[in-house]
């Protein structure tokens, strides 16, 4: 990525300068606001001497507190095309600070070496310096650069494949960065959270984060980061299978980026071009974009060169696939071993699966079946892979998702109960306001009324409860179950919000009794509804539809994600160890998925979770099938 990430670092320093409260040194800090505020452009190297020249012309004398600001600034303003002599800048500056104790100017430094590591490709090196530079942070307490620090995280565990980690800290750097009101620095994460979200392959979620940033970028210093958000898009259309709508916007965005003048970015969406061309078949584009993005990236004085590496390694195998179809297999052969070279820099698994991919089609095409077979295995499996890890991570985003949406709940409750309470003590000082006397007769009155009025409630409740609750197990019966479900089903049509339901049937429970006795079985299905609910969320809801037989409703969940959750029941339920008197057993059960179609009648969704069910079971059992 081109020299945009440092827009982001160079307002690090910013609060700390407010902190300083002087009001004598107005230019020095007037400059600092604007690169804060993400009104100073840096998109090349004399856009940062520019800068620092500027800052030091202001510097006031004897100014020890903006003087530590500016060398802090120089780290990465003076050092961004010489990073070896900038880490021995910052590590002079670290010993210095370690001995004052200073986290705070600790923790900017760290970030400072995390930057000039990674532009040295050295990736190990700039994850230790982020790590530092989070416990320095959470040791100074400064939340804007514990906010900082949990990005750099965030983006190391995305580069790593663990999206759920990343997700989790770039949403709490959010959640921060939204108190601190730094835009600049919300607008960055908004980009992350839906790129990590997009790799997920979760594109709906990327893309409701790119229309929400969309419509808050209509600020004219803006424009760079609205053509990275028509990007981002881009991406996930193509990705989704939308070539044509990817195609517009990658043009939207070569058009911001041509406006803007700045021409790395030009030609990485150039490089993108023959992507998208490949897909919608148009190898006479796909040809020409090649040409001018290689032309481009050749003649390119950027100093950037992991980025220039790895657009020139996208292009190669663009261009192989264009060849492949145009029937030139040799030459896209040569480009495949051009975009392993230049790809191999970085070990990422997205690219390595787009190597086998094109290496197999080129070889294919070749006519060497026996190599391109080969190839496709390997594509094959490290696909499966992928997909396994996907698979984890979503479940894992899932989690973490389940988790807050039970904390919200809570938070809300607790809030009730408050409220309620601050009612009772208001009525109760309005009260001591009336007559001693009269006050003693209407309370003897109303509790006479009020305590017959709660046996009464108590007593149909318990009523209400027993028609409604299944007694082995204390969970919703069959009619309970099925009236909620119907709830849910109504709403759903009105917030066309998913909806999804699972079918679960425990597995050969009549051998269970009969090896282990009726009273062991019954202990199984009490243990496993206690399992099953403590699972789900407060909002999902769990019934006894029979004797061994159960559903669940899953509001605002789709096909895909009530998978995940069927997968993680049945994992737990497998789990359960059934610790009857005589000697402790195991249990399994199948599950049957069904996602509520618009308009469709309960019976006729339930009757598809069953089918799915009798599938599961026909299938082999303790398994799941949609
Ligand atoms: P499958 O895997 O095909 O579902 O086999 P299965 O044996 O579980 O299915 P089947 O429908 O033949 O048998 C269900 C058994 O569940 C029969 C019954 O004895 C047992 N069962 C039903 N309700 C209860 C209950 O409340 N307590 C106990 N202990 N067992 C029950
Ligand atoms: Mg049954
Ligand atoms: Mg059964």
């Amino acid at each position: 990525m081109p020299v945009k990430p440092y827009i982001g670092f160079v307002c690090l320093f910013c609060a700390s300068l407010y902190g300083a409260g002087a009001l004598q040194p107005q230019q020095f800090d007037a400059l600092v606001k604007q690169i804060e505020r993400g009104e100073r452009p840096f998109f090349s190297i004399a856009d940062y001497q520019q800068t620092l020249l500027e800052l030091e012309a202001a510097l006031p004398a004897n100014d020890t507190k903006r003087t530590s600001m500016l060398n802090r600034l120089r780290c990465t303003l003076a050092y961004f095309d010489k990073p070896e002599q900038g880490i021995s800048f910052s590590d002079e500056k670290i010993s210095q600070a370690k001995a004052k104790h200073d986290y705070e100017t600790l923790a900017d430094y760290y970030v400072c070496r995390y930057y000039l590591y990674s532009q040295l490709g050295q990736t190990q090196l700039a994850e230790q310096n982020a790590r530092l530079s989070y416990d320095a942070a959470s040791a100074s307490e400064n939340p804007l650069s514990i906010a900082i620090s949990l990005s750099l995280l965030g983006s190391i565990d995305s580069y790593r494949g663990n999206y759920a980690d990343a997700m989790q800290h770039y949403v709490s750097a959010y959640q921060l960065q939204l108190s601190l009101g730094y835009r600049s620095y919300i607008n960055d994460l908004v980009l992350s959270i839906a790129a990590t979200y997009r790799r997920m392959g979760l594109y709906q979620d990327a893309l409701n984060y790119l229309e929400q940033a969309e419509q808050e970028f209509t600020a004219p210093q803006e424009q760079f980061r609205l053509a990275m958000i028509l990007n981002e898009k881009a991406f996930s259309y193509a990705e989704l299978g939308q070539p044509k709508q990817a195609l517009e916007l990658f043009e939207q965005a070569l058009q911001a980026y041509q406006q803007l003048d700045e021409p790395l970015w030009q030609t990485y969406i150039k490089v993108n071009l023959v992507w998208i061309y490949n897909l919608l078949q148009q190898y006479d584009n796909a040809s020409l974009f090649h040409r001018q993005a290689l032309a481009e990236l050749e003649s390119s004085t950027v100093q950037d060169h992991s980025s220039l590496a790895t657009y020139k390694g996208l292009l190669a195998l663009y261009h192989s696939e264009t060849l492949v179809a145009l029937q030139q297999p040799e030459d896209a052969l040569h480009q495949v071993t051009l975009a392993e070279q230049y790809l191999s820099i970085d070990d990422n698994p997205r690219y390595r699966l787009m190597l086998y991919q094109a290496r197999a089609a080129a070889l294919a095409a070749t006519g060497d079946g026996i190599a391109a077979y080969q190839m496709l295995q390997h594509y094959v499996s490290s696909n499966q892979q992928q997909q396994q890890l996907a698979r984890e991570q979503q479940s894992n985003l899932l989690r973490i998702q389940f988790d807050s949406a039970r904390q919200q709940e809570r938070n809300q409750q607790l809030a009730a109960e408050k409220a309620l309470m601050q009612q009772h003590v208001s009525t109760l000082q309005l009260a001591q306001r009336w007559q001693y006397v009269a006050l003693s007769l209407i309370a003897l009155l109303l509790l006479i009324l009020f305590s017959a009025a709660v046996s009464l409630k108590k007593r149909n409740s318990r009523l209400h409860n027993l028609a409604m609750t299944d007694e082995l197990t204390g969970i919703a019966n069959r009619r309970r179950i099925m009236l909620l479900a119907e709830q849910e089903r109504v709403k759903a049509l009105d917030t066309t919000l998913p909806l999804s339901f699972l079918s679960l049937d425990l597995d050969h429970f009549k051998q269970v009794n009969d090896r282990y006795g009726h009273e062991a079985g019954d202990l199984a299905l009490q243990q496993f509804s206690l399992t099953v609910s403590s699972l789900l969320r407060e909002q999902d809801h769990f019934g006894r539809t029979g004797g061994e037989e159960f559903l669940i409703v899953l509001p605002d969940t789709t096909l895909q994600q009530a998978e995940i959750i069927a997968e993680r029941l049945r994992h737990a339920v497998a789990a359960i160890e059934v610790n009857d008197s005589k000697q402790p057993f195991s249990i399994t059960c199948s599950l049957g998925i069904a996602q509520s179609r618009h308009d469709e009648l309960l019976n006729i969704t339930l009757g598809r979770a069953d089918d799915a069910l009798y599938k599961a079971k026909a299938n082999g059992r303790n398994r799941s099938c949609q």
